[in-house]
């Protein structure tokens, strides 16, 4: 059979897209997500998970998986609004609702499903959305569904959020959203600057703490215990795939946007429930995230062992206070290149380009965990020693 036109597009744009470095992906891994992992047979260390605190295996974490599974079976078998929400989910709920200190929680399938279902079940073609330019992908996806007005400022430039926000007076409804912690840079937004912002333009503030949560404030409030804002709270995103190392995700909030949200959040109606013994897992690994502070404070000890050694060696760390230390490269092969060359080392680090980052920023992400021992952290530094190119 012949092809169509649109397959030789596609055929020449993988060509492209290969050709320029950009080829993408999956990796097949083996064994218990952690520390160390198995990736395609080859055993490696890994600096390029987002299980922050080594919660991905944790046994309690296990057995509450093990014992709702054995209660309820695997599949929740419908949507929450159908027959899909169980005992499990509501508790999770409640539980979330102290936890965030509001009023309200809703849960949501995935992080990508919280973000645009939030940002589309708020917002209409009236209203306009204002938007940092690195937020995660599935936030610049809700707003695009959303229809509402699309507006973005250069990365935490608050001035220009400012001069924005004056551009969007006469639209009815504005809704700021921000990345808590940004997940290719790792640097914190400045929250008590944009919620000064929105008070002062009457506007909402979503924020999308989906790397801050359990990492940030003493028991793990992320970016808003950071900042121990205590005033008017942002709308949260919160997910669970990251340092509860559980799956899903949540919207806490109000109890009207939470009410608006299950009438109209389509990636929320129109999905199935997670299985109940996820939800019960999450529930186990909320506890230890509240309880456990010495993971947070042996992940800010590994942070710190790393920004001194690359500071000694003049490895150029982006300026980052949480677990994603990205190293900035800039030449796509180039980061490529030495990606590869910790692998061939046994170091696995994340290698990003654009698009998920912008043009001539190409980075090695890497991410570091609790799990993560001072001797891990030296053969890192050592890797970096022997492969990077000045
Ligand atoms: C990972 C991530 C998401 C998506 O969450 P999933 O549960 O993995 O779909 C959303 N926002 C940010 C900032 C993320 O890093």
């Amino acid at each position: 059979m012949s092809q169509l036109p649109w397959q030789s597009q596609l055929q020449h744009a993988l060509n492209e897209r290969k050709a320029a470095g950009l080829y993408r992906r999956s990796r097949l891994r083996d064994g218990e997500q952690g520390v160390e992992v198995v990736l395609d047979g080859q055993k490696m260390l890994s600096f390029s998970s987002n299980d922050y605190l080594g919660l991905a295996a944790h046994p309690l974490i296990k057995k509450a998986f093990i014992d709702a599974l054995e209660r309820e079976g695997v599949g929740s078998g419908a949507a929450h609004l159908l027959t899909g929400h169980s005992r499990y989910h509501h508790q999770l709920e409640e539980a979330l609702a102290e936890f965030t200190g509001q009023q309200r929680v809703l849960l949501f399938s995935t992080g990508y499903m919280a973000n645009i279902g939030v940002i589309d079940g708020l917002l209409s073609k009236t209203d306009v959305v204002i938007q940092d330019k690195l937020n995660h992908a599935s936030l610049l996806d809700g707003g695009r569904l959303s229809d509402a007005q699309q507006i973005r400022y250069p990365h935490a430039d608050m001035s220009l959020l400012h001069q924005r926000m004056h551009t969007a007076a006469g639209s009815r409804n504005k809704l700021i959203v921000s990345d808590g912690v940004f997940s290719m840079d790792g640097d914190i937004a400045p929250l008590p600057e944009i919620m000064d912002l929105a008070e002062q333009h009457k506007a909402g503030v979503l924020i999308d703490d989906a790397h801050g949560l359990g990492v940030l404030g003493q028991h793990g409030g992320g970016v808003i215990e950071h900042y121990a804002l205590s005033r008017q709270k942002p709308i949260l995103v919160g997910t669970f795939g990251k340092a509860f190392g559980t799956a899903g995700a949540f919207v806490a909030a109000d109890d009207m946007v939470i009410e608006t949200l299950i009438q109209q959040a389509r990636s929320f109606i129109y999905t199935t429930a997670q299985p109940p013994a996820i939800a019960a897992a999450t529930l186990a690994s909320l506890k230890l995230v509240k309880a456990e502070n010495w993971r947070r404070e042996t992940l800010q000890q590994r942070i710190k062992q790393l920004r001194d050694g690359a500071a000694q060696l003049g490895l150029p760390l982006m300026p980052s206070q949480t677990a994603i230390q990205p190293l900035l490269i800039g030449d796509d092969k180039k980061a490529l290149k030495l990606g590869q060359d910790l692998e061939k080392h046994g170091i696995l680090v994340g290698i990003i380009r654009p698009p998920t980052v912008p043009k001539n920023t190409a980075r090695l992400r890497i991410t570091l965990s609790a799990s993560h021992e001072a001797v891990h952290i030296d053969q890192l530094l050592h890797a970096l020693e022997r492969s990077y190119v000045h």
